[in-house]
């Protein structure tokens, strides 16, 4: 052990029932460093290629950063990664809350899962003892119910559990892993991975906290950001008052807001559902993630007679409430918060729910999905009442809600008829409830993340290295801050460049488990209609075109040392970041 570094990753193999411990030396940390690098380092050595994501040949592993439950704000990130069962290719997704911090204080930096059980289990890990569990009983239930039962079961109430609901169950290719009932590894379908394996939950709890090298520089970043960042004008204002999504209305005006399927700039009411809306009509309160003082987390309580929210769901962030209300025509605020509620509890990645609802919706509008695909069922634009039912559907692979499940990109190859067209998806992965046709950042994020439609800027040096050390996104810390958080908490001399090195090393890492995996150029594209001008409000006169797009991907391999036609990475940048086969 090495301060905030445990040195200790938990292997679990689920067909044999068999746990050990690996102590990689610190050697591996310096140059794996943690979080999505642990995942790209891992899944580009033990997975075999051409793996099935659903079968039980994939891997599934939880990686917590170096900075991870150190008494910082912003210090609660773990993330979650395996091959995805949307793309076929690199999967990875981040979270939030309390479950990563507390597996840092049980004593592990990660754990990876392999094989399958054969039947359902969950694991109990409690400091140094690890335990497969019979989870017979859990099969079924919704996230709540499930740590409920858990903590009930393990007779304690800060047990910290992450575990898929009935969607991870039952496969549906964009499932998420929930933890803490609202902190979500949303994207890429990583509930479908964890369902493939039979595997329910993981508890978790822990008895010493993560002891830094050094407390003054987290105690002195604490103190600035609780004390000089939540004012009006300062950088954690918005998401202190309003978490995400309180931008809605200045999107509106300048004509990005996601509406039906990107089609259209604009909807009439969209901010009534936005996060200025919710926190004051229907929020409790403001919570936060492990030690953070940001505190951006809403929490709905609805309890009407025709409708209840449980605060114990959270309440939507902006991608649920742009996903599952603008982009669906929905602007009813109770609605859209009880659609936030199901998709928690059923474990549903609320982005690629909204998008493969809202795909759907425009191609029973243009004839491509009839009435007797539906069974009886509406789906159309506009009506919240509707998609709290396809919800249910899609998470239990009901009627058309099987053909949902599958995502839209696997839904389009059923359907056919040039419906793929209108899937809003880059790599198999949905893309983010932001207009790259509005928004720069998010045109050269799209097109080159290694994990398709992601849009939390994990191709970027910024939030890569959040994401790799632990660091949630959302805190206004700089790259120096970053690097004296770091050494910090490990007792490390890190310099920038070998920190510029871990964020080339990690990305470059996922483009060659991508290309093995058989990527090329083509997957590295925006959908057709980001390429068609909006079909109204300000933004319609402008067009994103294919050149362009395809002139900063290429800029982009360029800066990454990747050659700038084939975006393989070049032989000395491969040399140069240790990664030679
Ligand atoms: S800023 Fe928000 S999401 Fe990030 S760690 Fe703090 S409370 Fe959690």
């Amino acid at each position: 052990m090495s301060h905030s570094i445990n040195n200790r990753i938990l292997r679990v193999d689920l067909t044999e029932g068999r746990t050990w411990t690996e102590a990689p030396g610190m050697e591996f940390y310096r140059k794996y460093v943690g979080g999505r690098m642990f995942i790209a380092h891992y899944l580009l050595k033990e997975l075999p290629q051409g793996a099935d994501p659903l079968g039980p040949e994939n891997m599934l592993i939880f990686a917590a950063g170096p900075v991870t439950g150190t008494p910082v704000p912003g210090n609660a990130r773990h993330s979650v990664g395996a091959k995805s069962p949307m793309s076929g290719l690199y999967g990875e997704s981040e979270a939030g809350g309390y479950w990563g911090a507390e597996l840092k204080s049980a004593g592990w930096d990660g754990i990876i899962f392999t094989g399958k059980a054969e039947k359902p289990v969950y694991l109990w890990i409690k400091d140094d003892a690890v335990e497969i569990r019979d989870a017979a009983h859990l099969w079924g239930k919704i996230t709540g119910d499930v740590e409920a039962e858990l903590r009930d079961e393990l007779g304690d109430n800060r047990v910290r559990v992450t575990q898929i609901g009935p969607a991870g169950e039952n496969l549906v290719r964009f499932a998420c892993v929930v933890n803490d009932l609202n902190e979500f590894a949303g994207r890429a379908g990583m509930g479908a991975v964890m369902g493939s394996k039979n595997l329910k939950a993981i508890a978790v709890r822990g008895s010493t906290r993560p002891q830094p090298a050094d407390m003054e520089p987290l105690k002195r970043t604490a103190q600035w950001v609780a004390r000089d960042t939540f004012a009006e004008g300062q950088p954690h204002y918005i998401f202190h008052e309003y978490g995400t999504g309180a931008m809605v209305k200045s999107k509106q005006l300048e004509g990005h807001v996601i509406s039906h399927n990107f089609r259209d700039g604009v909807l009439e009411g969209a901010e009534n559902s936005d996060a200025i809306s919710i926190k004051e009509n229907v929020t409790e309160r403001m919570d936060g993630c492990y030690s953070c003082s940001v505190n951006c987390k809403k929490r709905v309580r609805i309890e009407t007679a025709k409708m209840t929210v449980d605060p114990k769901y959270g309440g939507p962030e902006y991608e649920t409430l742009a996903a599952i209300g603008s982009n669906l025509g929905v602007t009813d605020i109770m609605a859209v918060c009880k659609s936030a509620e199901m998709v928690n509890y059923l474990g549903l990645d609320s982005i690629s729910a909204g998008s493969v609802l809202a795909w759907a919706m425009e191609m029973v509008e243009m004839g491509v999905i009839s009435p007797e695909d539906l069974g009886g069922e509406e789906l159309t634009f506009g009506r919240g009442a509707d998609v709290l039912r396809w919800i249910e559907m899609i998470a239990y692979r009901k009627g058309f809600g099987d053909v949902l499940a599958e995502g839209a990109t696997h839904a389009a190859r059923k359907i056919g008829q040039d419906s793929g067209k209108y899937v809003m998806a880059v790599k198999g992965i949905d893309l983010g409830m932001h207009d790259p046709r509005a928004m720069e950042n998010m045109r050269r994020q799209f097109a080159v993340a290694p994990v398709g439609g992601d849009h939390c800027g994990s191709a970027h040096k910024r939030n890569s290295l959040a994401n790799t050390l632990g660091i949630c996104q959302f805190l206004d810390y700089d790259d120096e801050l970053k690097l004296e958080l770091l050494n910090a908490a490990t007792g490390w001399d890190m310099t920038l460049q070998e920190l510029d090195d871990a964020y080339e090393r990690g990305i470059t890492m996922a483009r060659q488990f991508n290309i093995r995996e058989g990527w090329t150029t083509a997957d590295d594209a925006m959908p057709w209609r980001i390429h068609q001008p909006m079909a109204m409000g300000p933004m319609s006169d402008q067009v994103l075109t294919e050149e362009q797009v395809r002139g900063e991907t290429q800029d982009y391999y360029e800066s990454r040392g990747w050659d700038r036609e084939s975006g393989l990475p070049q032989a000395d940048t491969v040399e140069r970041l240790g990664l030679q086969a």
